[in-house]
């Protein structure tokens, strides 16, 4: 491997200098610069017959320890002035293309089956930028793109609400909504001294295995979700007030039961509820409509 070393201060700073590279605020640039971070999320997102989504390389921290153990990586960047630096940094790979484009505007099933034909998984990694965790994060688990899974550094309190337990301070609509697509772990936590600059928060990594064969295939993911929406829009309400507005008396009586069935009192909130609790809802009121 070359002499590149971007997690060395005095060389990410010279090479930054030298390309006229500031970091910039409004697209989340916190570049890496604590060596075995990038190792870890590069061991724990992907292997050597997968292909790897990155999005935002920044000077290719993270990209350079994908490159050296995937099959092929493909980064989206959004920011231009960190292209030239990109050929620098990547330039002894010949199993990565950097491209200049915003992840949300994005057609990433197009994209997984023009870039990652010859894979046998893909999956993405990534050091997001905190300004759209969220929106990035659906993004990527509703467009219907074939990722096996998700392993990206996400602020801490993300990352304890995407793997929080129903009923716990931290579990919302986020943690049901992702428990959907797949299984979320919290893989180890990143102080802010391991980023150039560092963010105001504390960090963490986090793996969602997505389900192979998902246990909600048979469930209606609209009324699943306007479920969660409604849900967790009131949080303070009870589930079955939150639900007199897009649910008829029928389709009620039929969540009535569910609830009992599944040991809830009539009066508990939506936060009680795990992804699993949720779709048993959303199971008993399509029966409800179907013998309506
Ligand atoms: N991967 C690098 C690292 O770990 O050092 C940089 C990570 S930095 C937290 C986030 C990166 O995402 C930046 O390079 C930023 O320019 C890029 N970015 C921000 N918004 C983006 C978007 N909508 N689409 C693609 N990349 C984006």
């Amino acid at each position: 491997m070359g002499d590149v070393r971007l997690t060395d201060l005095s060389y990410l700073r010279a090479l930054m200098a030298r390309y006229g590279i500031v970091t910039k605020k409004k697209y989340g640039q916190n570049f890496l610069v604590n060596p075995s971070v990038p190792e870890r999320i590069a061991e724990h997102g992907c292997d050597a017959r997968c292909g790897v989504l990155e999005i935002g390389p920044g000077v290719g921290t993270l990209t350079y320890e994908l490159c050296k153990r995937a099959r092929k990586v493909v980064a989206l960047e959004i920011d231009e002035t960190l292209l030239p630096v990109l050929r620098e940094t990547l330039g002894e790979f010949d199993n990565v293309k950097v491209i200049l484009r915003d992840v949300l505007k994005t057609d990433l099933v197009k994209l997984c089956e023009e870039e990652f034909s010859g894979c046998e998984s893909v999956r993405v990694c990534a050091n997001l930028p905190y300004y759209i965790t969220t929106p990035v994060l659906m993004y990527l688990l509703e467009n219907g793109a074939p990722f096996s899974s998700v392993t990206v550094m996400v602020q801490r309190e993300v990352a304890d609400r995407l793997t929080a337990r129903a009923g716990s301070p931290e579990y919302g609509a986020i943690t049901a909504a992702v428990g959907y697509f797949g299984r979320a772990e919290k893989l180890f936590s990143v102080s802010p001294g391991s980023f150039l600059p560092p963010p105001k928060v504390e960090s963490a990594v986090v793996r969602i295995d997505i389900h192979e064969n998902s246990p909600y295939a048979d469930c209606d993911k609209e009324l699943f979700f306007r479920l969660i929406g409604a849900a967790f829009g009131q949080r303070r309400k009870t589930l079955m007030n939150t639900l007199r507005g897009i649910l008829s008396e029928k389709e009620r009586e039929a969540v009535m039961n569910e609830l009992s069935l599944l040991g809830f009192p009539r009066d508990v909130r939506g936060e009680r509820l795990s992804t699993d609790g949720f779709a048993a809802l959303a199971r008993a009121i399509a029966a409800a409509r179907k013998n309506a």
